[in-house]
């Protein structure tokens, strides 16, 4: 049986001084337990398997995260393990006990209303002066000189300064510098009222259907601030820099398999264990593909699979306000014309303006003119005209 180690990190203070904190679970791969073999996997050399850091909870209310990573920590124990895993639940604890009555919120800092995964660090200025400076490197040299440099760049931005930090960048940074050591990078969240779906960098999709997960979002390469993008970014614009220079490189081969998602596993606001334990066996079933653990237990389960270019996933704007019944079923597609969702008006019911023929007024239908899926909606029936009603993949295909 593995057995693994806890840490308390700090990631802040209170106003009255209590420490804000998140754990750190960590197993160490069974046969990269002295310093010497670590050291290996930093200068990766290719039969050393990647190293793996999951968190889940940076958003407040997407807490299914946490159930599957006690799940992994159980399925994990009795696993043969060939990686170094990291894993951190609770990663955001103002988001995590950020309350309005019975609801979480803890999307966004309530001071400054930025987007909690909206703050991660990436400086694209060192990508091409590395590259140049680099040309000639052997390929292990080029991997263990930039993976010091990304992260002597979190250490600096860490370090005491004049100037500080702002919260949400203090705790996004202290969990990055724990990502950064690990080549697969698997950020839990959930939707609203959601299906579940994988947001995917384009150059790893075909590692997409070993996740289990019907429906993919493909991302091209482009930093936002989330920590998906701050894991892989750096190394495939660090790709196509040595390209431009002559040097032949390929995104996600060799000292660029690197590798990160964001993993949407359902609704926010419930957990669910039984269905933590299957969404663990499916994180297990891509973590064994890719050589982080051994074994042949875990399966892709035969399922049909969608995918859809980001561009393409689009966002349905309440065309009123009202009280909505939400219609429209995730994961199927949905034909031109058949109805979304119906928004309830009472303040037109009967009203003396509307003829007979339009009395229904108090009753609206919304569809699309397209076929679309479906894959997640607003999580309240309380709506104003703008909310953000349903996402759905437009322009999809089989994969
Ligand atoms: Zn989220």
């Amino acid at each position: 049986m593995n057995t693994f180690t806890k840490e308390i990190m700090s990631v802040g203070e209170m106003a009255c001084g209590t420490k804000l904190t998140v754990p750190v679970f960590s197993f160490k791969a069974e046969e990269n337990s002295s310093e010497d073999n670590l050291s290996a996997v930093n200068t990766a050399e290719q039969s050393i398997a990647p190293n793996v850091y999951i968190q889940a909870n940076m958003h407040g209310a997407e807490v299914q995260g946490n159930a599957v990573i006690f799940q992994l920590l159980e399925l994990l124990q009795h696993s043969e393990l060939k990686a170094n895993i990291t894993l951190v639940p609770y990663a955001n604890p103002i988001g995590n006990s950020h309350k309005s009555g019975e609801y979480t919120l803890g999307r966004f800092d309530p001071i400054t209303g930025e987007n909690w995964n909206r703050m991660y660090h990436f400086d694209q200025s060192i990508i091409k002066p590395f590259a140049e400076q680099h040309l000639t490197s052997s390929e292990e040299e080029i991997k263990a000189r930039f993976e010091q440099l990304v992260a002597e760049q979190i250490d600096a931005k860490l370090a005491p300064s004049v100037w500080g930090l702002s919260t949400g960048q203090r705790i996004a940074y202290q969990l990055q510098r724990l990502a950064h050591k690990a080549d697969i990078v698997l950020d839990l969240h959930t939707g609203p009222i959601s299906s579940k779906h994988l947001y995917c960098a384009e150059y790893s999709k075909a590692s997409a259907k070993y996740f289990n997960i019907e429906h993919t979002l493909l991302i091209p390469n482009g930093f936002d601030g989330a920590m998906d993008e701050a894991n892989f970014c750096p190394w495939w614009y660090l790709q196509e820099a040595f390209v431009d220079l002559g040097r032949d490189f390929t995104m996600g081969q060799g000292i660029f398999d690197k590798e990160a998602y964001t993993v949407e596993l359902g609704s926010q606001e419930q957990i669910d264990l039984d269905v933590a334990k299957e969404d663990a066996r499916d994180l297990l079933t891509y973590l064994q593909y890719k050589g982080a653990i051994g074994g042949s237990e875990y399966q892709p389960k035969e399922m049909t699979r969608y995918a859809c270019h980001l561009k393409d996933y689009k966002t349905y704007y309440a065309p009123m306000g009202g009280m909505v019944d939400y219609l429209a079923g995730f994961g199927k597609p949905l034909a031109a014309g058949e109805p979304l969702a119906r928004i309830l008006r009472m303040d037109v019911y009967g009203d003396s303006s509307i003829n007979k023929e339009n009395e229904s007024k108090a009753l609206h239908y919304v569809s699309l003119d397209q076929t679309v899926l479906p894959i997640l909606h607003f999580a309240s029936a309380n709506v104003t005209q703008g909310s953000e009603l349903y996402k759905v993949f437009t322009n999809y295909f089989e994969f």
